[in-house]
Protein backbone atom coordinates (compact mmCIF):
# COMPACT_ATOMS: atom_id res chain seq x y z
CA UNK A 1 0.00 0.00 0.00
CA UNK A 2 1.49 3.34 -0.91
CA UNK A 3 1.91 5.64 1.94
CA UNK A 4 -0.44 8.27 0.67
CA UNK A 5 -3.63 5.59 1.03
CA UNK A 6 -1.98 4.40 4.67
CA UNK A 7 -1.68 8.43 5.82
CA UNK A 8 -5.39 8.54 4.30
CA UNK A 9 -6.66 5.81 6.25
CA UNK A 10 -4.89 6.93 9.53
CA UNK A 11 -6.54 10.03 9.18
CA UNK A 12 -9.58 8.22 9.03
CA UNK A 13 -9.08 6.09 11.93
CA UNK A 14 -7.62 8.81 14.11
CA UNK A 15 -10.71 10.81 13.34
CA UNK A 16 -13.17 7.76 13.98
CA UNK A 17 -11.94 6.65 17.17
CA UNK A 18 -12.33 11.00 18.30
CA UNK A 19 -16.06 10.65 17.00
CA UNK A 20 -16.45 7.11 19.28
CA UNK A 21 -17.23 8.32 22.57
CA UNK A 22 -19.41 10.77 21.77
CA UNK A 23 -21.14 8.56 19.27
CA UNK A 24 -21.69 5.98 22.28
CA UNK A 25 -22.85 8.79 24.71
CA UNK A 26 -25.54 9.37 22.51
CA UNK A 27 -26.65 5.75 21.96
CA UNK A 28 -26.85 5.61 26.43
CA UNK A 29 -29.30 9.23 26.01
CA UNK A 30 -31.22 7.59 23.12
CA UNK A 31 -31.24 3.96 25.36
CA UNK A 32 -32.18 5.84 28.78
CA UNK A 33 -35.06 7.95 26.69
CA UNK A 34 -36.09 4.51 24.77
CA UNK A 35 -36.37 2.98 28.07
CA UNK A 36 -39.07 5.27 29.54
CA UNK A 37 -41.33 4.29 26.95
CA UNK A 38 -40.47 0.88 26.70
CA UNK A 39 -43.80 0.11 24.57
CA UNK A 40 -42.85 2.13 21.90
CA UNK A 41 -40.52 -0.13 19.78
CA UNK A 42 -39.69 2.36 17.15
CA UNK A 43 -36.47 3.62 19.38
CA UNK A 44 -35.09 0.36 19.75
CA UNK A 45 -35.57 -0.51 15.98
CA UNK A 46 -33.61 2.83 15.44
CA UNK A 47 -30.80 1.98 18.35
CA UNK A 48 -30.43 -1.73 16.80
CA UNK A 49 -29.71 -0.44 13.02
CA UNK A 50 -26.95 2.25 14.65
CA UNK A 51 -25.34 -0.82 16.91
CA UNK A 52 -25.80 -2.79 13.44
CA UNK A 53 -23.64 0.27 11.63
CA UNK A 54 -21.34 0.75 14.46
CA UNK A 55 -20.58 -3.48 14.49
CA UNK A 56 -19.67 -2.89 10.84
CA UNK A 57 -17.18 0.37 10.71
CA UNK A 58 -15.79 -0.60 13.99
CA UNK A 59 -14.34 -3.78 12.88
CA UNK A 60 -13.61 -1.92 9.46
CA UNK A 61 -11.68 0.81 11.15
CA UNK A 62 -9.69 -1.81 13.26
CA UNK A 63 -11.58 -1.41 16.43
CA UNK A 64 -12.83 -5.53 16.69
CA UNK A 65 -13.57 -4.78 20.62
CA UNK A 66 -16.17 -2.13 20.02
CA UNK A 67 -17.29 -4.16 16.77
CA UNK A 68 -18.04 -7.50 18.76
CA UNK A 69 -19.08 -5.21 21.78
CA UNK A 70 -21.47 -3.42 19.53
CA UNK A 71 -22.48 -6.93 18.03
CA UNK A 72 -23.25 -8.26 21.50
CA UNK A 73 -25.97 -5.42 21.84
CA UNK A 74 -26.89 -5.34 18.51
CA UNK A 75 -28.22 -9.46 19.36
CA UNK A 76 -29.24 -8.65 23.21
CA UNK A 77 -31.57 -6.16 21.83
CA UNK A 78 -33.05 -7.98 18.48
CA UNK A 79 -33.85 -11.29 21.39
CA UNK A 80 -35.66 -8.76 23.54
CA UNK A 81 -37.68 -6.97 20.35
CA UNK A 82 -38.85 -10.02 19.84
CA UNK A 83 -40.35 -11.21 22.74
CA UNK A 84 -43.41 -8.79 23.68
CA UNK A 85 -42.94 -6.98 26.88
CA UNK A 86 -39.46 -8.24 27.50
CA UNK A 87 -38.03 -4.61 27.31
CA UNK A 88 -39.93 -3.19 29.93
CA UNK A 89 -38.26 -5.83 32.71
CA UNK A 90 -35.46 -4.06 34.61
CA UNK A 91 -33.39 -7.48 34.47
CA UNK A 92 -33.37 -7.27 30.24
CA UNK A 93 -32.84 -3.68 30.28
CA UNK A 94 -29.72 -4.18 32.85
CA UNK A 95 -28.38 -6.38 30.64
CA UNK A 96 -28.60 -4.20 27.52
CA UNK A 97 -27.50 -1.45 29.75
CA UNK A 98 -24.34 -3.47 31.00
CA UNK A 99 -23.22 -3.82 27.43
CA UNK A 100 -23.52 -0.45 26.30
CA UNK A 101 -21.52 0.52 29.62
CA UNK A 102 -18.74 -1.95 28.35
CA UNK A 103 -19.18 -0.24 24.94
CA UNK A 104 -18.05 2.72 26.13
CA UNK A 105 -15.38 2.27 27.99
CA UNK A 106 -13.90 0.62 24.59
CA UNK A 107 -14.46 3.93 22.91
CA UNK A 108 -13.05 5.63 25.38
CA UNK A 109 -9.82 3.66 25.25
CA UNK A 110 -9.84 3.89 21.17
CA UNK A 111 -9.72 7.53 22.02
CA UNK A 112 -6.23 7.83 24.07
CA UNK A 113 -3.87 10.75 22.75
CA UNK A 114 -1.95 10.24 19.68
CA UNK A 115 1.13 10.19 19.51
CA UNK A 116 3.34 14.00 19.51
CA UNK A 117 4.38 13.91 15.58
CA UNK A 118 7.86 11.88 14.83
CA UNK A 119 11.21 13.92 15.05
CA UNK A 120 12.92 12.88 11.85
CA UNK A 121 10.59 13.98 8.70
CA UNK A 122 9.56 12.03 5.59
CA UNK A 123 12.75 10.23 3.51
CA UNK A 124 14.13 12.63 0.73
CA UNK A 125 13.25 11.62 -2.15
CA UNK A 126 15.34 11.14 -5.90
CA UNK A 127 14.44 13.63 -8.75
CA UNK A 128 15.56 13.59 -12.13
CA UNK A 129 16.05 17.07 -13.85
CA UNK A 130 16.80 17.96 -17.41
CA UNK A 131 17.14 21.47 -17.81
CA UNK A 132 19.33 23.25 -20.39
CA UNK A 133 19.41 27.04 -18.95
CA UNK A 134 22.39 26.76 -16.41
CA UNK A 135 21.00 29.74 -14.31
CA UNK A 136 17.36 28.37 -14.06
CA UNK A 137 18.74 25.01 -13.48
CA UNK A 138 21.19 26.04 -10.21
CA UNK A 139 18.40 27.98 -8.55
CA UNK A 140 16.10 24.85 -9.04
CA UNK A 141 18.65 22.41 -7.91
CA UNK A 142 19.04 24.57 -4.80
CA UNK A 143 15.56 24.97 -3.70
CA UNK A 144 14.81 21.72 -4.20
CA UNK A 145 17.62 20.74 -2.23
CA UNK A 146 16.60 23.32 0.78
CA UNK A 147 13.30 20.97 0.67
CA UNK A 148 15.35 18.12 1.42
CA UNK A 149 14.90 16.49 -2.30
CA UNK A 150 17.76 14.39 -3.90
CA UNK A 151 18.16 15.79 -6.90
CA UNK A 152 19.96 13.90 -9.96
CA UNK A 153 20.94 16.09 -13.45
CA UNK A 154 20.95 14.70 -16.76
CA UNK A 155 22.47 16.39 -20.11
CA UNK A 156 19.33 15.30 -22.55
CA UNK A 157 16.41 14.35 -22.46
CA UNK A 158 17.01 11.07 -23.82
CA UNK A 159 19.63 10.39 -20.81
CA UNK A 160 17.38 10.93 -18.61
CA UNK A 161 14.73 8.55 -20.32
CA UNK A 162 17.10 5.56 -20.31
CA UNK A 163 17.92 6.57 -16.58
CA UNK A 164 14.44 4.76 -16.13
CA UNK A 165 16.13 1.73 -16.75
CA UNK A 166 18.44 1.78 -13.75
CA UNK A 167 15.88 3.16 -11.15
CA UNK A 168 12.86 4.72 -11.37
CA UNK A 169 13.01 8.23 -9.64
CA UNK A 170 10.33 9.69 -7.86
CA UNK A 171 9.25 12.50 -9.94
CA UNK A 172 10.67 14.11 -13.33
CA UNK A 173 11.36 17.55 -14.08
CA UNK A 174 11.86 18.34 -17.54
CA UNK A 175 12.40 21.29 -19.95
CA UNK A 176 10.52 21.12 -23.49
CA UNK A 177 11.84 22.23 -26.29
CA UNK A 178 11.59 22.57 -30.30
CA UNK A 179 14.82 19.92 -30.42
CA UNK A 180 13.72 17.55 -27.77
CA UNK A 181 14.64 14.11 -28.79
CA UNK A 182 12.31 11.60 -30.46
CA UNK A 183 8.70 12.25 -29.33
CA UNK A 184 7.78 8.54 -29.62
CA UNK A 185 10.41 7.26 -27.58
CA UNK A 186 9.46 9.67 -24.57
CA UNK A 187 6.31 8.99 -24.88
CA UNK A 188 6.84 5.62 -24.16
CA UNK A 189 9.39 5.85 -21.56
CA UNK A 190 7.08 8.84 -19.40
CA UNK A 191 4.09 6.91 -19.57
CA UNK A 192 4.43 3.71 -18.61
CA UNK A 193 3.56 4.94 -14.67
CA UNK A 194 2.59 8.19 -13.94
CA UNK A 195 1.31 7.70 -10.68
CA UNK A 196 4.47 6.02 -9.54
CA UNK A 197 6.71 8.81 -11.27
CA UNK A 198 4.72 11.50 -12.03
CA UNK A 199 6.35 14.22 -14.61
CA UNK A 200 6.70 18.17 -14.66
CA UNK A 201 6.99 19.54 -17.95
CA UNK A 202 8.93 23.02 -17.98
CA UNK A 203 9.17 25.18 -21.37
CA UNK A 204 10.51 28.63 -22.30
CA UNK A 205 7.20 30.04 -23.13
CA UNK A 206 3.84 29.25 -22.74
CA UNK A 207 2.81 28.64 -26.32
CA UNK A 208 -0.10 25.66 -27.10
CA UNK A 209 1.98 23.91 -29.08
CA UNK A 210 4.61 23.36 -25.81
CA UNK A 211 2.02 22.81 -23.34
CA UNK A 212 0.45 20.52 -25.73
CA UNK A 213 3.74 18.31 -26.06
CA UNK A 214 3.82 18.30 -22.20
CA UNK A 215 0.16 16.79 -22.34
CA UNK A 216 0.79 14.52 -24.76
CA UNK A 217 3.88 13.35 -22.47
CA UNK A 218 1.52 12.67 -19.81
CA UNK A 219 2.82 15.94 -17.47
CA UNK A 220 0.96 16.47 -14.49
CA UNK A 221 2.21 20.26 -14.38
CA UNK A 222 3.32 23.25 -16.81
CA UNK A 223 5.69 26.10 -15.96
CA UNK A 224 6.97 28.51 -18.38
CA UNK A 225 10.39 30.54 -17.15
CA UNK A 226 10.58 31.72 -15.51
CA UNK A 227 9.37 29.65 -12.90
CA UNK A 228 8.20 30.86 -9.68
CA UNK A 229 9.88 28.78 -7.13
CA UNK A 230 7.09 28.50 -4.59
CA UNK A 231 4.35 27.21 -7.02
CA UNK A 232 7.15 24.77 -8.35
CA UNK A 233 8.20 23.37 -4.87
CA UNK A 234 4.22 23.22 -3.88
CA UNK A 235 3.68 21.34 -6.96
CA UNK A 236 6.77 18.96 -6.22
CA UNK A 237 5.43 18.20 -2.86
CA UNK A 238 2.00 17.57 -3.68
CA UNK A 239 3.00 15.24 -6.90
CA UNK A 240 5.29 13.66 -3.94
CA UNK A 241 2.30 13.36 -1.48
CA UNK A 242 4.24 15.14 0.74
CA UNK A 243 1.43 17.80 1.94
CA UNK A 244 -1.34 16.32 4.21
CA UNK A 245 -4.63 16.72 2.81
CA UNK A 246 -7.84 16.47 5.12
CA UNK A 247 -10.49 13.86 3.42
CA UNK A 248 -13.08 16.06 1.67
CA UNK A 249 -16.48 15.67 4.14
CA UNK A 250 -19.26 15.06 1.98
CA UNK A 251 -22.85 14.91 3.52
CA UNK A 252 -25.67 13.00 1.95
CA UNK A 253 -29.40 13.51 2.24
CA UNK A 254 -31.40 10.71 0.91
CA UNK A 255 -34.33 8.91 3.16
CA UNK A 256 -33.59 5.66 1.55
CA UNK A 257 -30.66 4.37 4.03
CA UNK A 258 -29.52 1.38 2.06
CA UNK A 259 -28.62 3.79 -1.13
CA UNK A 260 -27.46 6.66 0.97
CA UNK A 261 -25.07 3.89 2.62
CA UNK A 262 -23.74 2.78 -0.60
CA UNK A 263 -23.04 6.50 -1.83
CA UNK A 264 -21.24 6.95 1.86
CA UNK A 265 -19.50 3.58 1.27
CA UNK A 266 -18.25 4.46 -2.54
CA UNK A 267 -17.18 7.87 -1.22
CA UNK A 268 -15.20 6.39 1.89
CA UNK A 269 -13.48 4.05 -0.35
CA UNK A 270 -12.27 6.81 -2.29
CA UNK A 271 -10.82 8.48 0.76
CA UNK A 272 -13.51 10.61 1.87
CA UNK A 273 -15.09 11.18 5.24
CA UNK A 274 -19.09 11.37 4.68
CA UNK A 275 -22.41 11.33 6.98
CA UNK A 276 -25.59 10.45 5.82
CA UNK A 277 -29.29 12.32 6.74
CA UNK A 278 -32.30 10.71 6.34
CA UNK A 279 -34.54 13.22 7.88
CA UNK A 280 -34.22 16.76 5.74
CA UNK A 281 -34.73 18.50 9.29
CA UNK A 282 -31.54 16.99 10.58
CA UNK A 283 -29.92 18.63 7.54
CA UNK A 284 -29.08 22.50 9.18
CA UNK A 285 -27.66 20.76 12.17
CA UNK A 286 -25.70 18.03 10.47
CA UNK A 287 -24.23 21.10 8.29
CA UNK A 288 -23.30 23.44 11.11
CA UNK A 289 -21.35 20.40 13.07
CA UNK A 290 -19.87 18.82 9.76
CA UNK A 291 -19.05 21.49 7.91
CA UNK A 292 -19.73 19.62 4.58
CA UNK A 293 -17.80 20.84 1.30
CA UNK A 294 -20.21 18.91 -0.75
CA UNK A 295 -23.94 17.99 -0.20
CA UNK A 296 -25.79 15.35 -2.17
CA UNK A 297 -29.40 15.94 -1.77
CA UNK A 298 -31.68 13.20 -3.01
CA UNK A 299 -34.92 15.08 -4.44
CA UNK A 300 -37.47 12.87 -3.58
CA UNK A 301 -37.48 13.50 0.26
CA UNK A 302 -40.25 12.70 2.64
CA UNK A 303 -41.87 15.63 3.26
CA UNK A 304 -40.13 18.09 1.16
CA UNK A 305 -38.78 18.42 -2.17
CA UNK A 306 -34.50 18.28 -2.55
CA UNK A 307 -34.80 21.76 -4.51
CA UNK A 308 -36.99 23.11 -1.68
CA UNK A 309 -34.03 21.71 1.18
CA UNK A 310 -31.56 23.65 -1.27
CA UNK A 311 -33.00 26.61 -0.97
CA UNK A 312 -33.36 26.83 2.85
CA UNK A 313 -29.60 25.00 2.72
CA UNK A 314 -29.11 28.70 0.35
CA UNK A 315 -30.82 30.94 3.06
CA UNK A 316 -27.58 30.27 5.62
CA UNK A 317 -24.92 32.75 4.55
CA UNK A 318 -22.62 30.10 5.86
CA UNK A 319 -23.59 27.52 2.86
CA UNK A 320 -24.46 30.11 0.16
CA UNK A 321 -21.53 28.86 -2.19
CA UNK A 322 -21.18 25.20 -0.96
CA UNK A 323 -21.82 22.85 -3.73
CA UNK A 324 -25.18 20.93 -3.55
CA UNK A 325 -25.40 18.12 -6.41
CA UNK A 326 -28.91 16.66 -6.58
CA UNK A 327 -29.40 12.62 -6.82
CA UNK A 328 -32.65 11.68 -8.83
CA UNK A 329 -34.25 9.01 -11.18
CA UNK A 330 -35.70 11.00 -13.16
CA UNK A 331 -34.24 10.50 -16.64
CA UNK A 332 -36.19 13.77 -18.47
CA UNK A 333 -33.55 16.49 -19.80
CA UNK A 334 -35.78 19.37 -19.31
CA UNK A 335 -37.18 18.42 -16.19
CA UNK A 336 -33.09 18.40 -15.27
CA UNK A 337 -32.48 21.39 -16.42
CA UNK A 338 -35.11 22.84 -14.58
CA UNK A 339 -33.83 21.19 -11.19
CA UNK A 340 -30.33 22.60 -11.41
CA UNK A 341 -31.29 25.98 -12.05
CA UNK A 342 -33.13 25.76 -8.91
CA UNK A 343 -29.86 25.71 -6.69
CA UNK A 344 -28.38 22.90 -7.46
CA UNK A 345 -24.81 22.69 -8.98
CA UNK A 346 -25.45 19.32 -10.45
CA UNK A 347 -27.83 16.14 -10.57
CA UNK A 348 -26.98 13.02 -11.03
CA UNK A 349 -29.06 10.00 -12.26
CA UNK A 350 -30.02 6.87 -10.22
CA UNK A 351 -28.52 4.21 -10.06
CA UNK A 352 -24.75 6.10 -10.38
CA UNK A 353 -21.74 4.49 -11.06
CA UNK A 354 -19.29 4.58 -8.60
CA UNK A 355 -16.28 6.11 -10.89
CA UNK A 356 -18.88 8.43 -11.92
CA UNK A 357 -20.31 9.35 -8.09
CA UNK A 358 -16.55 9.31 -7.23
CA UNK A 359 -15.53 12.23 -9.51
CA UNK A 360 -18.06 14.18 -9.62
CA UNK A 361 -18.11 15.00 -6.07
CA UNK A 362 -14.21 15.02 -6.01
CA UNK A 363 -13.55 17.47 -8.24
CA UNK A 364 -16.61 20.06 -6.77
CA UNK A 365 -15.65 19.41 -3.54
CA UNK A 366 -11.74 20.42 -4.18
CA UNK A 367 -12.74 23.43 -6.48
CA UNK A 368 -15.08 24.18 -3.13
CA UNK A 369 -12.00 23.73 -1.08
CA UNK A 370 -9.69 25.71 -3.42
CA UNK A 371 -12.03 28.72 -3.05
CA UNK A 372 -12.44 28.66 0.22
CA UNK A 373 -8.83 28.72 1.29
CA UNK A 374 -8.70 31.91 -0.72
CA UNK A 375 -10.62 33.17 2.14
CA UNK A 376 -9.59 31.67 5.27
CA UNK A 377 -6.19 31.06 4.07
CA UNK A 378 -3.07 33.26 4.11
CA UNK A 379 -1.84 34.03 0.76
CA UNK A 380 2.09 34.62 1.58
CA UNK A 381 2.35 31.06 3.54
CA UNK A 382 -0.94 29.45 2.43
CA UNK A 383 -1.60 28.75 6.51
CA UNK A 384 -4.54 29.47 8.33
CA UNK A 385 -5.23 33.25 8.80
CA UNK A 386 -5.73 35.28 12.01
CA UNK A 387 -9.27 35.22 12.01
CA UNK A 388 -9.95 31.44 11.33
CA UNK A 389 -7.34 30.60 13.43
CA UNK A 390 -8.99 31.95 16.56
CA UNK A 391 -12.10 30.50 15.01
CA UNK A 392 -10.56 27.35 15.01
CA UNK A 393 -9.14 27.61 18.42
CA UNK A 394 -12.47 28.41 19.96
CA UNK A 395 -14.12 25.07 17.67
CA UNK A 396 -10.88 23.28 18.79
CA UNK A 397 -11.68 23.96 22.68
CA UNK A 398 -15.53 23.39 22.69
CA UNK A 399 -14.48 20.28 21.28
CA UNK A 400 -11.63 19.19 24.39
CA UNK A 401 -14.27 20.51 26.32
CA UNK A 402 -17.20 18.39 25.26
CA UNK A 403 -14.85 15.37 25.07
CA UNK A 404 -12.81 15.37 28.27
CA UNK A 405 -9.82 15.92 26.54
CA UNK A 406 -7.08 18.35 26.42
CA UNK A 407 -5.10 20.95 23.88
CA UNK A 408 -2.27 23.02 23.66
CA UNK A 409 -2.22 26.38 21.92
CA UNK A 410 1.24 28.13 21.09
CA UNK A 411 2.57 31.12 19.89
CA UNK A 412 5.30 31.29 18.18
CA UNK A 413 7.97 33.90 16.50
CA UNK A 414 10.75 34.25 14.80
CA UNK A 415 13.97 35.81 16.17
CA UNK A 416 15.57 39.15 14.67
CA UNK A 417 13.30 38.99 12.19
CA UNK A 418 13.43 42.88 11.25
CA UNK A 419 17.30 41.86 10.82
CA UNK A 420 16.54 39.44 7.83
CA UNK A 421 14.45 42.42 5.98
CA UNK A 422 16.93 44.70 7.23
CA UNK A 423 20.09 42.86 5.58
CA UNK A 424 18.58 40.56 2.65
CA UNK A 425 15.89 42.71 1.79
CA UNK A 426 12.01 41.56 2.17
CA UNK A 427 11.87 39.22 -0.35
CA UNK A 428 14.46 36.94 1.44
CA UNK A 429 12.21 38.06 4.60
CA UNK A 430 8.97 36.78 2.64
CA UNK A 431 10.95 33.32 1.32
CA UNK A 432 11.93 32.88 5.58
CA UNK A 433 8.21 33.01 6.50
CA UNK A 434 7.35 30.60 3.65
CA UNK A 435 9.46 27.86 4.96
CA UNK A 436 8.87 28.23 8.55
CA UNK A 437 5.34 27.98 7.53
CA UNK A 438 6.09 24.41 5.55
CA UNK A 439 8.17 23.21 7.98
CA UNK A 440 5.81 23.85 10.72
CA UNK A 441 3.19 21.68 8.07
CA UNK A 442 5.55 19.02 7.43
CA UNK A 443 6.47 18.20 10.89
CA UNK A 444 3.48 18.23 12.20
CA UNK A 445 0.26 15.69 12.23
CA UNK A 446 -2.06 16.29 9.94
CA UNK A 447 -4.82 17.55 12.72
CA UNK A 448 -2.89 19.92 14.38
CA UNK A 449 -3.44 23.62 13.05
CA UNK A 450 -1.27 26.11 11.88
CA UNK A 451 -1.97 29.90 11.56
CA UNK A 452 -0.34 32.26 10.76
CA UNK A 453 -0.94 35.02 13.06
CA UNK A 454 0.24 38.35 11.35
CA UNK A 455 3.85 39.55 10.65
CA UNK A 456 6.21 37.02 11.54
CA UNK A 457 4.54 35.57 14.14
CA UNK A 458 2.85 32.21 13.97
CA UNK A 459 0.15 30.15 15.99
CA UNK A 460 -0.44 26.40 16.18
CA UNK A 461 -3.40 24.63 17.97
CA UNK A 462 -2.63 20.68 18.64
CA UNK A 463 -5.81 19.03 19.84
CA UNK A 464 -5.09 16.09 22.40
CA UNK A 465 -1.51 17.13 23.27
CA UNK A 466 0.08 18.15 26.89
CA UNK A 467 2.01 20.75 27.34
CA UNK A 468 5.27 18.73 28.12
CA UNK A 469 4.13 16.65 24.30
CA UNK A 470 3.45 20.21 22.93
CA UNK A 471 7.09 21.20 24.22
CA UNK A 472 8.76 18.35 22.69
CA UNK A 473 7.05 18.73 19.06
CA UNK A 474 7.91 22.51 19.00
CA UNK A 475 11.02 21.99 20.25
CA UNK A 476 11.92 19.21 17.33
CA UNK A 477 10.56 21.73 14.75
CA UNK A 478 12.89 24.55 16.84
CA UNK A 479 15.89 22.77 16.36
CA UNK A 480 15.48 21.49 12.79
CA UNK A 481 14.20 25.11 11.47
CA UNK A 482 17.85 26.75 13.43
CA UNK A 483 19.27 24.50 10.93
CA UNK A 484 18.48 25.06 7.74
CA UNK A 485 20.70 26.81 5.44
CA UNK A 486 18.59 29.33 3.63
CA UNK A 487 20.07 30.87 0.51
CA UNK A 488 20.29 34.56 0.23
CA UNK A 489 21.86 35.73 -2.77
CA UNK A 490 25.75 34.73 -2.27
CA UNK A 491 25.34 34.36 1.40
CA UNK A 492 23.95 31.57 3.43
CA UNK A 493 21.59 32.62 6.26
CA UNK A 494 19.94 30.89 9.48
CA UNK A 495 17.26 31.86 11.32
CA UNK A 496 15.49 30.65 14.50
CA UNK A 497 12.41 31.23 16.38
CA UNK A 498 10.70 31.39 19.68
CA UNK A 499 7.51 30.03 21.21
CA UNK A 500 5.03 30.04 23.84
CA UNK A 501 3.16 27.35 24.98
CA UNK A 502 -0.53 27.31 27.13
CA UNK A 503 -2.65 24.30 27.21
CA UNK A 504 -6.17 23.50 28.66
CA UNK A 505 -7.42 22.53 31.01
CA UNK A 506 -4.70 24.50 32.93
CA UNK A 507 -6.30 27.74 30.98
CA UNK A 508 -9.87 26.87 30.17
CA UNK A 509 -10.89 30.03 27.94
CA UNK A 510 -9.42 31.21 24.16
CA UNK A 511 -9.09 34.17 25.64
CA UNK A 512 -6.62 33.07 28.46
CA UNK A 513 -4.99 30.68 25.90
CA UNK A 514 -3.51 33.24 23.99
CA UNK A 515 -3.00 35.60 26.43
CA UNK A 516 -0.81 33.12 28.57
CA UNK A 517 1.41 31.68 25.19
CA UNK A 518 1.99 35.27 24.52
CA UNK A 519 3.23 35.53 28.12
CA UNK A 520 5.04 32.43 27.63
CA UNK A 521 6.90 33.62 24.46
CA UNK A 522 8.15 36.93 25.84
CA UNK A 523 9.32 35.02 28.74
CA UNK A 524 11.45 32.78 25.84
CA UNK A 525 12.58 35.99 24.36
CA UNK A 526 13.39 37.58 27.70
CA UNK A 527 15.41 34.48 28.15
CA UNK A 528 18.09 34.52 25.18
CA UNK A 529 15.57 33.60 22.40
CA UNK A 530 15.70 30.46 20.44
CA UNK A 531 13.61 28.21 22.80
CA UNK A 532 10.68 26.95 23.68
CA UNK A 533 8.11 27.94 27.53
CA UNK A 534 5.21 26.89 28.51
CA UNK A 535 3.04 29.05 30.77
CA UNK A 536 2.16 27.76 34.16
P1 LIG B 1 12.28 39.71 18.10
O1 LIG B 1 13.37 38.69 18.15
O2 LIG B 1 12.14 40.47 19.35
O3 LIG B 1 10.99 39.10 17.68
O4 LIG B 1 12.71 40.76 16.98
P2 LIG B 1 12.10 40.98 15.55
O5 LIG B 1 13.04 41.78 14.76
O6 LIG B 1 11.71 39.68 14.97
O7 LIG B 1 10.75 41.74 15.88
P3 LIG B 1 10.11 43.06 15.36
O8 LIG B 1 8.68 42.98 15.82
O9 LIG B 1 10.91 44.24 15.76
O10 LIG B 1 10.15 43.00 13.79
C1 LIG B 1 9.26 42.24 13.05
C2 LIG B 1 9.53 42.51 11.61
O11 LIG B 1 8.77 41.64 10.78
C3 LIG B 1 9.15 43.91 11.19
C4 LIG B 1 8.42 43.74 9.88
O12 LIG B 1 8.97 44.54 8.87
C5 LIG B 1 8.61 42.29 9.53
N1 LIG B 1 7.49 41.74 8.81
C6 LIG B 1 6.19 41.66 9.20
N2 LIG B 1 5.44 41.08 8.24
C7 LIG B 1 6.26 40.77 7.21
C8 LIG B 1 6.06 40.15 5.93
O13 LIG B 1 4.97 39.76 5.53
N3 LIG B 1 7.16 40.00 5.14
C9 LIG B 1 8.40 40.41 5.55
N4 LIG B 1 9.42 40.22 4.73
N5 LIG B 1 8.59 41.01 6.73
C10 LIG B 1 7.55 41.19 7.57
MG1 LIG C 1 6.92 39.97 16.39
MG1 LIG D 1 10.22 38.51 15.89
Amino acid sequence: MSTDVEDKLRALREQYARHLPDKIATFRAKWQAACERPDDPAPFRHLLHELHTLAGSGASFGFPRVSRLARLAEQSLQRHLETPGALSLPASQAEIAALLERLAAAAQATGAPAEPAPAEGPPSRHIHLHVTDAEERQRLIRQLELYGHEVRHFESLAALAAAAQEATPALRIVELGETSADPDRLRQAFRQDPAECPLIAIAADADLSLRLQAVRLGAAAFFARPVDPDRFIDTVDKLLHLQAQDPYRILIVDDDHPAAELYAGTLKQAGMLTRVVTRPEAVLEQMREFNPELVLVDLNLPGCHGTELAAVIRQCEAHVSTPLVFLSAERDIAYQLETIRQGGDDLLIKPIAAAHLISAVQGRAARYRLLRSFMVRDSLTGLYNHASTKELLQRELARARRTGSLLSFVMLDIDHFKQVNDRHGHAVGDAVLRLLARTLRQRLRATDIVGRHGGEEFAVILPECTAENARRVIDAVRERFARLAIPAGEETLYVHFSAGIAAYPEWDTDYQLSEQADRALYAAKAAGRNRVEISR
